[in-house]
């Protein structure tokens, strides 16, 4: 089988689902494809599911400052399976509305994981498809980290997904991922320990103000250590034995549950770049302001995925979409 479109999208998440719409909005024939179910990382394994833990800590810990005040918080606790089951009310149609507003607008909407087979041309599990355009916005994924016993930890879709939340937990990395999770962990009853490798974690966050986060983490019973390395991870009779380095010291410390927060990194290593000759490095798809791939004139990158100075955050991925989408545009008048 083989197609051809004016614009194809690769990632159905925030960046790509904006582009779409827009380009088929102005009469461009669209095809957009994801490996998984539509939505992306913010709404399915992400911002929204983490808010919606969120909020049940925020109750506890609401009813926990009004203590003495005329709240009577016994008794209070997170159910997390039914938290759960509230999470997935919101979460699990999102794939569905997605895919419907997108055909809905005149997108196709395609599934399996693409890769380029050439400057034009791409293929999705064995269908082959030709564009004027492409867009990645293929986002994220958890840095691969190689100490022995890495793969123990889960990740964090996969703490947003738990039927149960273990008594101990340990966060590597000292992330805003790590530190939010931490944070509704220890209003779910758990101890959690957050480690970072540096002495200041939440780098490009106001120092004060995360000393202020820190000091309320301690007195909700969030343990941090600075300056900490991580050196392995070996399954234990109870759980997983952590061993870490700090303060020129090697010691080892029990947990239920290791979860991956030590950065992410853009997701391009199934996408078979060099075929298109697409030029990407660390910081993702190498792309001049514009958008547009330094390297292929009929490539463009928004989001997670491509190297631009936009913090990886939801707004910026959207923005991104919308401008790429724009700028494909323009081109094409002057073509
Ligand atoms: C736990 C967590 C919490 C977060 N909280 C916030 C928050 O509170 N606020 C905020 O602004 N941001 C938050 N973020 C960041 C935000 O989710 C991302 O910046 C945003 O989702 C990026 O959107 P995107 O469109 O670039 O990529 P994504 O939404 O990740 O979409 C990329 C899509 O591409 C698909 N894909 C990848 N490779 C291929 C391939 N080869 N073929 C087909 N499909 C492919 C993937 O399956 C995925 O669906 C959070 C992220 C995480 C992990």
């Amino acid at each position: 089988m083989s197609r051809t479109y004016d614009l194809i999208v690769i990632g159905a998440g925030m960046a790509g689902v904006a582009a779409a719409n827009k380009c088929a909005s102005q009469g461009w024939s669209v095809g957009i494809v994801d490996a998984l179910p539509y939505g992306g990382t913010c709404a399915l394994r992400g911002c929204d599911p983490k808010k919606i833990l969120r909020r049940g800590a925020e109750i506890i810990d609401s009813a926990r400052l009004m203590r003495g005040k005329g709240i009577d918080d016994d008794g209070l606790v997170i159910n997390w399976a039914d938290l759960m089951k509230h999470k997935h009310g919101f979460t699990d149609p999102v794939p569905q509305n997605m895919e419907d507003g997108l055909t809905g607008n005149g997108v196709d909407t395609l599934h399996g994981l693409a890769r380029f087979a050439g400057m034009n041309s791409l293929e999705i599990d064995g269908s082959h498809y030709q564009a004027t355009h492409f867009l990645i916005a293929t986002g994220a994924r958890p840095r691969p980290l190689d100490f022995p016993g890495h793969q123990l930890m889960v990740e964090s879709t996969d703490f947003l997904d738990l039927t149960a939340l273990p008594p101990r937990i340990l966060f590597v990395g000292g992330g805003f991922i790590s530190f939010e999770f931490a944070h509704i962990a220890a209003r779910a009853s758990s101890t959690p320990t957050v480690i970072d490798r540096g002495p200041r974690p939440l780098k490009g966050f106001d120092p004060d103000l995360v000393e202020l986060l820190i000091a309320r983490g301690a007195e909700a019973g969030i343990q941090l250590l600075r300056s900490t390395i991580i050196t392995a991870i070996e399954k234990s009779q109870n759980g997983y034995q952590a061993t870490v380095e700090r303060s020129g010291h090697t010691e080892t410390m029990e947990f239920d549950l290791i979860v991956h927060g030590a950065g992410r990194t853009p997701d391009l290593s199934s996408l078979n770049l060099e075929s298109a000759g697409v030029d990407w490095d660390e910081h993702g798809v190498r792309v001049a302001p514009h958008l547009q791939s330094t390297t292929n004139p009929a490539v463009y990158a928004a989001g997670d995925s491509a190297n631009t100075p936009g913090m990886p955050l939801t707004p910026v991925a959207v923005i991104e979409g919308k401008v790429a989408a724009s700028n494909m545009g323009k081109a094409a008048k002057t073509v």
